[in-house]
């Protein structure tokens, strides 16, 4: 598997990214080409009928805690509410739009990729078909941003855990934003140099994220965050294509998040014992679930 090692041996200008990445992956797996091109394809075809269907969707989780959002959005973008009320591009607000409902759905247990994980679902997704969809990009060049994003992911993966538990929120949603930096300038054709300057950006700004979801469950902070770190991976890209490089280099952003991570106190580290889940209205959901769960579970209703 492709590792910063490796990747640091290489004349990193030789070829593109993702076939650097495609190789290895090939390699590793002992198939030969395009054994990696097509379950990249496979898993890009599941991601767009996650967002199709996510985006039909009408209904809250379980908890009540999520579900309609994305169709609020959905409302300004349609200019049901009046444009004053839309500050973003149309693009950006895909972007966002995007991002939610996929959460939404994770929420709903629709079928939904895992990118690095269910929690941060929605981050490469959104960038990757929504810059895909705004440029009219194939589906070859979105191929090859989907294995760009899965070799940044895959080389942080060698470093260090990617789950709340392990590192905080920076392990999931700051990967998750590293990952589509990388594939949306992969998109728009930014040189090696750019992709892995982007994917520094976008994770040295969210080190010492922590995981505090309240009640448990992957859904409060989790849904919108992936709204926000979705934007925030936008922001990476497009500073790399501007020529912005990262002062610090990708792999060493990650020995610095590893480090953090290790530090971090297991109250933020997917437990719910600390941060928004022991909030007075952190306690209070947390207290209405288990109400709600206890009645649903009762014999009288089994
Ligand atoms: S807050 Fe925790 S559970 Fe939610 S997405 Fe982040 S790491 Fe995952």
């Amino acid at each position: 598997m492709i590792t910063f090692d490796k990747l640091d041996k290489l004349d990193i200008n030789s070829k593109p990214l993702h076939e650097i990445f495609q190789e290895y992956e090939d390699a590793h797996k002992r198939a030969k080409d395009p054994y990696i091109r097509d379950e990249a394809l496979k898993r890009l075809e599941d991601m767009k009928e996650s967002v199709s269907r996510a985006t039909e969707a009408c209904s809250f989780s379980f908890s009540g805690m999520s579900g309609l959002d994305s169709l609020k959005l959905k409302n300004i973008m349609d200019e049901k509410e009046g444009t004053d009320r839309v500050l973003f591009s149309s693009l950006i607000m895909k972007v966002i739009y995007y991002a939610i409902a996929i959460l939404e759905e994770n929420q709903r247990m629709g079928k939904i990729v895992a990118c690095p994980t269910a929690g941060s679902c929605g981050i490469v997704p959104a960038c990757i078909l929504a810059v895909s969809e705004h440029f009219k990009i194939g589906v070859k060049k979105q191929v090859s941003a989907l294995i760009t994003a899965g070799g940044i992911g895959s080389m942080i993966s060698n470093e260090v855990g990617l789950a709340g538990a392990v590192a905080g929120c920076q392990a999931e949603c700051g990967v998750a934003a590293s990952m589509a930096a990388g594939g949306v300038v992969c998109l728009l054709n930014g040189s090696n140099d750019e992709i892995l300057s982007s994917a520094a950006l976008a994770l040295k700004n969210v080190l010492g994220l922590v995981c505090d979801p309240i009640a448990g469950l992957v859904e409060v902070p989790c849904v919108k965050r992936n709204g926000f770190l979705a934007v925030h991976a936008m922001v990476a890209a497009q500073m790399s294509l501007a020529g912005i490089k990262s002062v610090v280099p990708l792999n060493e952003v990650v020995e610095a998040m590893k480090e953090i991570g290790a530090e971090m106190n297991s109250r933020f580290k997917e437990t719910s014992e600390g941060g928004l889940a022991t909030t007075k209205t952190g306690i209070r959901i947390e207290e209405e679930l288990k109400e709600k769960w206890t009645k649903l579970y009762s014999k009288d209703n089994l």
